[in-house]
C-alpha cells in the first residue's frame, strides 16, 4: 500500500530542524511511516495548516482563534466572573485535529462531485476544491456527500482534495450594488469594477414569524392600470404573474420597475435562465427609463450552471432583506421560477435523488415556498421595511393546473393571469379579468382608486357575459347595444403601452370617467387620445384638485362630479369637432 501522504501547507518551506519536527508528530500521531509534501499557500503568511487523511491541524492565526474560541465556549462558568474562565481555558487550551474537515473526490461530472470523508459537512455548506472552484453541499448520505460546482468541472478529478469553509452559501450586500449587474455569487458582471460591500449575508435565512409582521395595506403601485385598478398589489405582498411565452409578463414586471422612480422603493430583478442577451436589453431599457439608479439586476443566465440558476432567487432575496430589515421597501421580481423548478429537478436527479410527479423531486414546493415567505412587511418596532415579490411563471399552452404553476398559485397571495388571445388580439396587458385575483384586495388601494374604479371588475364580467351570449344574435336592442359598447369601451382603456405607467391622479381620472360612460359615442381607436386629453385638460383647469387626491389618497364625491362633468364637456367638444371635420 501507498505511504500515507501529510500535506503542510505553508508560505515559506520548512527548514531541517522543522521537518524534524513534523515527522516526529506525524509518527507519534498516526503510529505509521507519513510522507510530508509541502505546498506552497503564500496567502497564509504566519502558521501554517496541515492535512493529513480527513485530518485538519489548523495552525495559521485564523485557525488558533477559532479553537480557542470554541475552548472558551466548552468551559461555562457560572455568570459575572470572566477572569478564572479565561484562565482555566488558557491553561487547558490544547491544539487539536478537527476531524473530517478535508474529503476526497470520488467522482465528478455534470456539474455534480461526490466526496467521501467529509463526516462532518453540513447541507448547505460551502467547499473548496484544489483548484479554487467553489461546490455547496445538498446530499449527505452515510459514507458520501454530493456537492453541486458553481463552476465548471473541468479541472476537477477523482481523487482531488476538498476543504470544509464551514460557512453557508452567501453573498455580499450593501448599497453599492445599486443599478449594478451581478451573479448570485454577488459578483459584478457588468463590467463597471469592484463592488464595495457593506456585509455579508447567507442565501437561506428564516422568513420572518407572524409577530413580526404587519398587514399589508400600503399600495405599491404598478402604474399598470387594469392591475391597480382590480387586483391591487400592497407592500410586502406576493403575487404571481402567469401565462404562456410571449404574453407580456416581463413586461408587467419592468413596467412596475419604472414605475417605482421617487417612490422610495428598492427594486431587485432576478434573471433565471433567460438569454444573456434578453437581460442586456433589459437593463439596458432599465437605464434608458432611469430606472437602474434604485434597482439591482441579478443574473444567472442559461448559459450558467445549474446550480448558479438554482441559488439566484435566494440569492437575490438575501440582498433585499438587507434593505428590509433596514426598514426599507424593496420590490423583487423572480423571472422566472419555472426555469428554477428546473434547474432544481436537473440537480435533484443528478444527485439520484427520487423522481416524483413531472419527475420533479419530492421537496419542490419547499423549495418555492421558503422563498416566498421571505416576503413579508415588518411590525413598526422592527422597521416597518418590506417586499414585494412578484413570481413569474411560464404555461404551457394556458394551463394553470400544471405541477409548478398550482404549486406558487397556493403559495401567493393572488395571480395575474396573462392570455395569449387577448395579447395577439391587441388586447396588451393580457390580463385575463376573470382568472385573476388579488386576495389582499382593496386594503392595498387608495381611497381614491377604490372610489373611482369600484365597480370595473363586476361591469367587465357583465360585459363579458354578454357578448358570449349575443355573439350569434343579429338584431339586439338598444339597451344591450349600448352595454356592449360601454364594455368595449372598458377594454379599449386597459390597453396601455409599454413603459408608460400612469400617475395615481391619471387613473383616478380615467377611471372615474369611464364608468360613468363618457367612453360611449367616442371610435374605439380614437379613445387612447380622448383619455389623454381628458386627463391632460383636468391637470391643466384643476391643479387644486389633482394635488388635493394625490396628497389625500381620497376622492370626494364633489371632485369625482367635477372630474365626470370636465369629461362630458371634452366628449362633447370632442365629438363637435369630429363632425366639423368630415363636413
Ligand atoms: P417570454 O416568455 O419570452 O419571457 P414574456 O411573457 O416575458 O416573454 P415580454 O418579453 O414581456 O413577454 O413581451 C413580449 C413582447 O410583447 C415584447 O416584444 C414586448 O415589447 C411586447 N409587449 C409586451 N407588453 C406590451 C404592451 N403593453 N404593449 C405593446 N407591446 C407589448
Ligand atoms: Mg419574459
Amino acid at each position: 500500500m501507498d505511504k500515507k501522504q501529510a500535506f503542510l501547507y505553508s508560505s515559506l518551506k520548512p527548514d531541517a530542524r522543522q521537518e524534524e519536527g513534523f515527522a516526529a508528530f506525524l509518527e507519534q500521531t498516526y503510529h505509521e511511516p507519513v510522507e510530508l509534501v509541502w505546498v506552497s499557500e503564500p496567502e497564509l503568511s504566519r502558521g501554517f495548516r496541515l492535512e493529513v487523511g480527513n485530518d485538519l491541524y489548523d495552525w495559521s492565526p485564523e485557525g488558533l482563534l477559532q479553537q480557542f474560541k470554541e475552548a472558551l465556549r466548552k468551559n461555562r462558568y457560572p455568570a459575572g466572573n470572566i477572569i478564572p474562565l479565561l484562565k482555566r481555558s488558557l491553561e487547558e487550551f490544547e491544539l487539536s485535529a478537527l476531524p473530517e474537515e478535508t474529503g476526497t473526490v470520488e467522482m465528478v461530472g455534470d456539474g455534480i462531485a461526490r466526496i467521501s470523508g467529509l463526516g462532518g459537512a453540513a447541507y448547505g455548506e460551502i467547499l473548496v476544491f484544489d483548484n479554487g472552484v467553489r461546490g455547496m453541499v445538498l446530499n449527505l448520505t452515510e459514507e458520501q456527500v454530493g456537492c453541486v460546482l458553481f463552476d465548471t468541472d473541468n479541472e476537477i478529478s477523482a481523487g482531488d482534495r476538498v476543504r470544509r469553509t464551514g460557512k453557508s452559501a452567501g453573498v455580499p450586500v450593501g448599497p453599492g450594488f445599486l443599478g449594478r449587474v451581478v451573479n448570485p455569487l454577488g459578483m459584478p458582471i457588468d463590467g463597471r469594477g469592484e463592488i464595495p460591500s457593506e456585509g455579508y449575508r447567507p442565501i437561506e435565512s428564516k422568513a420572518p414569524g407572524i409577530i413580526d409582521r404587519s398587514p399589508v395595506n400600503t399600495p405599491l403601485e404598478t402604474g399598470i392600470l387594469s392591475i391597480d385598478a382590480m387586483f391591487p398589489i400592497g407592500r410586502g405582498q406576493r403575487e404571481l404573474i402567469i401565462g404562456d411565452r410571449q404574453t407580456g409578463k416581463t413586461t408587467i414586471a419592468t413596467d412596475t420597475i419604472i414605475n417605482q422612480r421617487g417612490k422610495n422603493c428598492i427594486c431587485i430583478y432576478v434573471a433565471i435562465g433567460q438569454k444573456a442577451s434578453s437581460v442586456a436589453q433589459l437593463v439596458e431599457n432599465l437605464r434608458r427609463q432611469k430606472a437602474m439608479d434604485y434597482t439591482i439586476v441579478v443574473a444567472a443566465t442559461a448559459s450558467d450552471a445549474d446550480p448558479l440558476l438554482y441559488i439566484a432567487p435566494y440569492a437575490g432575496c438575501a440582498m433585499a432583506e438587507y434593505f428590509m430589515y433596514q426598514g426599507k421597501d424593496v420590490l423583487i421580481i423572480y423571472d422566472d421560477l419555472s426555469k428554477h423548478a428546473v434547474a432544481y429537478r436537473t440537480l435533484s436527479l443528478l444527485l439520484d435523488r427520487p423522481p416524483g410527479r413531472e419527475a420533479y423531486p419530492g421537496d419542490v414546493f419547499y423549495l418555492h415556498s421558503r422563498l416566498l415567505e421571505r416576503s413579508a412587511r415588518l411590525s413598526p418596532e422592527l422597521g416597518g421595511g418590506s417586499i414585494t415579490a412578484l413570481p413569474i411563471v411560464e404555461t404551457q399552452a394556458g394551463d394553470v393546473s400544471a405541477y409548478i404553476p398550482t404549486n406558487i398559485i397556493s403559495i401567493t397571495d393572488g395571480q395575474i393571469f396573462l392570455e395569449s388571445s387577448l395579447f395577439f388580439a391587441g388586447q396588451r396587458p393580457a390580463v385575463n379579468v376573470g382568472l385573476s385575483v388579488s386576495r389582499v384586495g382593496g386594503d392595498a388601494q387608495t381611497k381614491a382608486v377604490k372610489k373611482a374604479g369600484g365597480t370595473l371588475r363586476l361591469d367587465l364580467a357583465q360585459y363579458r357575459e354578454m357578448e358570449v351570449f349575443t355573439q350569434f344574435a343579429s338584431d339586439l336592442d338598444d339597451e344591450t347595444r349600448r352595454q356592449l359598447a360601454y364594455g368595449q369601451g372598458l377594454m379599449r382603456m386597459l390597453r396601455q403601452n409599454l413603459n408608460h405607467p400612469y400617475a395615481h391622479v391619471d387613473k383616478v381620472i380615467i377611471l372615474s370617467a369611464a364608468l360613468a360612460h363618457t367612453l360611449e359615442g367616442i371610435e374605439p381607436e380614437e379613445i387612447p387620445r380622448f383619455l389623454t386629453r381628458i386627463t391632460g385638460d383636468f391637470r391643466q383647469l384643476h391643479p387644486d384638485i389633482c394635488s388635493r387626491i394625490d396628497e389625500t389618497g381620497d376622492l370626494t364625491a364633489e371632485d369625482k362630479e367635477q372630474i365626470i362633468a370636465q369629461a362630458f364637456a371634452a366628449k362633447e367638444e370632442w365629438l363637435t369637432q369630429k363632425q366639423s371635420q368630415t363636413e
